[in-house]
């Protein structure tokens, strides 16, 4: 269970990208937040992934105080943001640090399976089309088991077909294991297909302007 507590944040130059945010998601919920840009939906995930601090409030995991990053809580970005020093392989198994030998290639091998990507192991970051950079994200994301998943705008920069196809396959995945996805998007069609929940925002301070409850039929 996730659970924000009247999360605040202030930054240094005193905007206030956030305020009096609360909000409960249950496990295997999928939550979307959409609002225009500025209104604080970065923010929001930076402080629930634990790489910023909050002003004000708290986040909790299963009644945990969440103040850096989370093992159990993973972040996917607009841009797979992949090693190019490192294969395929090598960046889905980056957060696998501890883990080594047959483990960690069978876990490696699980992860990029379950993106259709098993065959693009050993290539390298730049020889990916766009698609398939965000799915090696997806898996990297993914292999560490998390219990939470943000993504942040996470097809924005696909074309439509990549989009669709990332959609179908990100749906395929939450229901093997029914993690919680909290997905920030300003794209609307996406929100109502993916989402059982839309949180609206507002910026300037960015907050819960309405909140509504989906209750279309799924491609799940
Ligand atoms: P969104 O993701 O919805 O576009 P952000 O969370 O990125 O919104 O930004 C919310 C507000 O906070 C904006 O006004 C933005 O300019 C400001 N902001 C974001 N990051 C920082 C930062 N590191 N320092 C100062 N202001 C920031
Ligand atoms: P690892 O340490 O995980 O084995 P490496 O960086 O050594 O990873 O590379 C592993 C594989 O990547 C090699 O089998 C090689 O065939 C492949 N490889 C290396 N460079 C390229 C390249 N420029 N294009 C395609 N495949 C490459």
């Amino acid at each position: 269970m996730l659970t924000l507590r009247n999360l605040g944040k202030t930054y240094a130059n005193d905007v206030r990208a956030l305020e009096g945010f609360s909000l409960t998601v249950a496990p295997g919920e999928i939550v979307a937040v959409i609002g225009g840009s500025g209104c604080g939906k970065s923010t929001l995930l930076r402080l629930i992934s634990g790489l910023d601090n909050a002003s004000r409030g708290s986040v909790e995991l299963n009644g945990d105080v969440v103040r850096q990053p989370h093992p159990l809580i993973n972040l996917i970005f607009q841009e797979p943001r992949l090693l190019p020093w490192l294969t395929v392989a090598n960046n889905v198994g980056f957060g696998l640090a501890e883990i080594e030998g047959e483990d960690r290639r069978q876990q490696i091998e699980l992860a990029l399976k379950k993106v259709g990507l098993a065959d693009l192991a050993q290539r390298w970051p730049k020889e990916l089309s766009g698609g398939q950079a965000q799915r090696v994200a997806i898996a990297r994301a993914l292999v560490t088991q998390p219990e939470v998943l943000l993504l942040d705008e996470p097809f924005s920069a696909l074309d439509a077909f990549t989009r669709a196809d990332l959609q179908d396959h990100l749906l395929g995945i939450w229901d093997e294991t029914r993690p919680t996805l909290l997905l920030v998007t300003h794209d609307i069609d996406e929100a109502l297909v993916l989402a059982d929940r839309v949180i609206v925002m507002r910026p300037w301070p960015g907050r819960i302007l309405d909140e509504i409850k989906v209750d279309l039929p799924r491609k799940r």
